[in-house]
């Protein structure tokens, strides 16, 4: 099958999080198995083509935009480590303006954030308006969360019916990229009466980029089942459950797997030592060694590592809290993440009242993850919602303990010790609490002096399968039902 991904992160050329992740992997999976699949991004200015070569492959197209014509071209590239063709939209005006950094500008205000707004709608509108007329012809459309979630509507708007098959995968319901509906009527060169889709509208009238990709794709999915029966409900629905709730043909959970071959502490070169499940206690010591040495940060008794946005999502707040008394008990902690200002502050004075006991460092930094995934006794993701959660599977799979909430991804990948000790691979708790979350913290303080069953449990948590190929499989299925309701929909006239 061909297939076209439209995405707006991409890993290694540009990553903000878990979406990137699975950009970078799924395609090299899909196309492992004989698929032709070749991936669209915005050719962002913090994107380095000395690091990740591309060339003119389309110019001198135009794109309808605020009642002018956008020049807009192509360039190609391929995926690091694979063959899978990367098509770089270039549109500086939009993507690469100086001064501006960045993929999503959500933490900025104003005129930024009109300009996040302005970008994911015209990346939209752009692939809508130029796919059919590019010499490769994709079978289907993946479009990925709400930066691209308007394209299977954009493509029936300018094209009658999209000429493709269109699968929408959600990979955060939080996030829908919402404005008002004249406006983007007017940036499109649209009355809003061209297609009874742009009738659409969320609880506070406006438009929303996510659900008109809930209504208009062929199929619609998300990044675990959990995840995927959670969000018909009011608790997690985000205020577009009953959206959700009409799509008769449901909403699907496919879980994210992990590139095994990147997250490999066998043989991951930014470790200061690989090894294996029968290596593992030693070499766990030797990364840990070597990243206090690194940090200059006392070795001491168990580790609790965290990788991920600073956001309330994260359960940052339940962090902040409970971490004090855990090192108070001895316990360490390296948390490593950017996000909101005010827990980045927070996170630095509790640094400053704890110097034997915490690192916080405010960064993104992908071999200093690796290092503290490989290096931690515990992986901390007390999250009040995760889709899927990629942090709590690349920590088990260096033989780190994930202590996780009870919610989306996290409940279909960690099964709890207290609850099943012959099968679990880290600790669950369910409320969003701090009591809750110190019960766990206070479970894996005294499973701590239990050498011999944390060796036990690591080596389970190791051996558990998050390969991309299954998933991959059950994408390929989707995809199949996709094609199906599309060829059915243009045979019914
Ligand atoms: P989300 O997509 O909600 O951000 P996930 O757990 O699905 O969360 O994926 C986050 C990914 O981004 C993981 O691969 C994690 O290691 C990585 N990551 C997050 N923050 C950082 C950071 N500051 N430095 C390096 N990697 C990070």
């Amino acid at each position: 099958m061909k297939i076209l991904f439209v995405v707006p992160e991409l890993n290694p050329i540009v990553k903000v999080g878990g979406l990137g992740d699975v950009a970078g992997a799924l395609p090299k999976a899909l196309q492992a198995l004989g698929h032709d699949v070749r991936l669209l991004i915005p050719d962002y200015a913090q994107i380095d083509h000395q690091r990740y070569p591309s060339h003119p492959q389309w110019s001198n197209l135009g794109v309808p935009w605020c009642g002018q014509t956008m020049p807009v071209s192509i360039d190609v590239g391929t995926l690091p480590e694979s063959t899978v063709p990367v098509y770089y939209l270039r549109c500086p005006e939009l993507f690469a303006q100086p001064n501006v950094g960045g993929v999503y500008l959500e933490k900025r205000v104003g005129a930024e954030r009109i300009l996040e707004m302005q970008r994911f709608v015209f990346f939209s509108w752009a692939t809508s308006c130029l796919l059919p007329q590019l010499p490769w012809q994709p079978e289907l459309v993946h479009c990925h969360d709400w930066t691209a979630a308007p394209v299977p509507t954009f493509l029936n708007v300018r094209h009658g019916r999209s000429p493709y098959a269109t699968v929408l995968t959600i990979h955060n319901l939080q996030n829908q990229g919402v404005w008002s509906a004249d406006e983007v009527w007017s940036w499109l060169g649209l009355t809003g009466n061209e297609h009874p889709l742009l009738a659409l509208r969320d609880e506070w009238h406006n438009f929303n980029a996510l659900q008109q990709g809930i209504h208009a794709a062929d199929r619609v999915n998300t990044v675990s089942p959990h995840y995927a029966a959670e969000i018909l409900t009011a608790a997690y629905g985000e205020h577009l459950t009953d959206d959700l709730r009409q799509r008769t043909d449901g909403i699907v959970g496919i879980l994210n797997g992990i590139d095994v071959t990147v997250f490999d502490p066998a043989t991951d070169p930014t470790l200061a030592s690989t090894f294996t499940s029968a290596t593992m206690v030693a070499g766990k010591q030797a990364n840990r060694q070597a990243l206090q040495a690194t940090l200059q940060l006392p070795v001491r008794g168990p580790l609790y590592g965290f990788v991920g946005r600073l956001t309330p999502q994260k359960g940052v707040d339940l962090i902040l809290q409970a971490l004090p008394d855990v090192f108070r008990r001895g316990g360490q902690a390296i948390l490593l993440g950017t996000g909101w200002p005010d827990f980045e502050q927070q996170l630095t004075d509790l640094q400053r009242a704890f110097p034997d006991h915490l690192r916080a460092i405010i960064r993104f930094d992908a071999t200093l993850a690796q290092r503290i995934y490989a290096a931690s006794d515990y992986f901390l993701m007390p999250s009040k919602f995760e889709p899927c959660g990629l942090g709590q599977m690349i920590a088990m799979r260096y033989g780190t303990l994930p202590i996780v909430r009870d919610t989306g991804g996290l409940h279909d990948t960690v099964t709890d010790l207290t609850r099943d000790h012959r099968h679990g691979t880290g600790f669950v708790f369910s409320e969003y609490s701090l009591a809750a979350f110190s019960a766990a913290l206070d479970a894996s303080l005294r499973l701590y002096d239990q050498p011999d069953t944390v060796q036990a449990v690591a080596v389970r948590a190791m051996y558990q399968d998050f390969s991309w190929t299954t998933a991959a499989t059950h994408y390929l299925e989707l995809y199949e039902q996709a094609n199906t309701k599309a060829a059915t929909a243009r045979n019914s006239g």
